[in-house]
């Protein structure tokens, strides 16, 4: 896999699609490989995505919406009602 000095991985589609989409690219695949956190049980790398936008984790089972490519976002954040922010483990997936 090619990679260039100034758009790093997404120098996989050399000069096609234009820099400013492939640095595009670049800022959502260094987000989404710096690791994403379980929201319930914050165990590190299980969350998977089974369609746009849906996350689901293999370690509590637990499935909510999030960003297309990271699991929250600063946007969604911001917006979660205080009650929802912090969820305890009730019950582990068997
Ligand atoms: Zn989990």
């Amino acid at each position: 896999m090619p990679k260039t000095k100034s758009v790093k991985s997404s120098g996989r589609y050399q000069q096609k699609y234009g820099a400013t989409l492939r640095k595009r690219v670049l800022v959502i695949e260094t987000k989404a490989a710096k690791g994403q956190r379980c929201l319930r049980c914050k165990s590190i790398n299980t969350l998977k995505r089974s369609a746009t936008g849906i996350w689901h984790c293999t370690s509590c089972g637990i499935k909510f919406a999030g960003g297309a490519f990271i699991a929250q976002t600063t946007l969604g954040r911001t917006m979660t009602p205080e009650e929802f922010k912090n969820i305890k483990v009730t019950s582990k997936r068997q």
